[in-house]
């Protein structure tokens, strides 16, 4: 019977420390790999390849109101500006891996097709709010017409956009990646959660129990050395979004 008892009690204990321990989101996509680059559609592929839980990406509502997927507002080397300048001069731009910036129809179309993967969506914010407003509309639709919704969550340093993105999601994983507010104003303002830095999360390591005492879940960013992966694994965070997704997952199987 003792021995019974302990084999539960250490099944339950294995079983609370599966539990525990937070989901791989890939950064930009796997980028650090060979025929990759940050926010291409071979990153989704390749970041899907490794079985990671999530890839995130970066949106920006382009001049001409569409959509692309690219992470800085001037790409660097040039002066075309994501949010000035129209989509099909944008899209003319050659990543690294030879590959142009893609539109956010065709890396949803990926996405789409690869249901394994989570999509994790950040929209990039605007120096106009109304401008938001329309870009988190045009981003639901097309996650909508891609039957997506249930398998992207939505995160964004601008409070706006963040509640824009509530409004017309009203049951919508938004998280919030700006790092200023407590959980609890997170929770009062309906959002589902935090995504903060590493180094926000390393000074108010109270957050993290916080916000789940409240049901919100913990995301950080972007944790790259191991010393870091090791101590949000130990701190109970939900995600780590990191560039280096196959060395966390090394770490989480040991
Ligand atoms: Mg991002």
């Amino acid at each position: 019977m003792k021995k019974l008892l302990s084999l539960t009690l250490s099944l339950l204990v294995v079983t609370a420390t599966v539990a525990a321990q937070p989901k791989v989101i890939a950064h930009r996509g796997y980028w650090k790999t060979a025929g990759s680059a940050q926010n291409s559609i071979a990153s989704y592929t390749k970041a899907d390849a490794i079985g990671v839980f999530g890839s995130e990406m970066d949106v920006w509502f382009t001049g001409d109101n569409k959509l692309v997927v690219n992470h800085d507002r001037v790409y660097k080397g040039t002066k075309i500006n994501m949010e000035k300048d129209k989509a099909n001069l944008i899209t003319s731009i050659v990543l690294p891996n030879g590959e142009n910036i893609p539109t956010l129809d065709a890396y949803l179309k990926l996405a789409a097709s690869k249901p394994n993967t989570r999509l994790i969506l950040e929209m990039k914010s605007l120096s106009d709010l109304k401008r938001e407003d329309l870009a988190a509309e045009k981003i639901v639709k097309a996650l909508r017409k891609y039957k997506l919704l249930n398998n992207t969550d939505i995160i964004c340093f601008s409070i706006n956009a963040c509640l824009a993105f509530r409004k017309l999601l009203p049951d919508g994983r938004i998280h919030y990646l700006n790092g200023d507010l407590p959980p609890k104003s997170i929770k009062k303002l309906g959002l589902t959660g935090i995504d903060y830095s590493h180094k926000v999360l390393r000074k108010h390591p109270e957050w993290i129990k916080a916000a789940h005492k409240l049901g919100l879940e913990v995301n950080v960013w972007t944790v790259n050395k191991e010393e870091d992966m090791r101590y949000f694994i130990d701190m109970g965070v939900d995600y780590i979004t990191t560039d280096h997704p196959e060395q966390l997952q090394a770490l989480l199987k040991k």
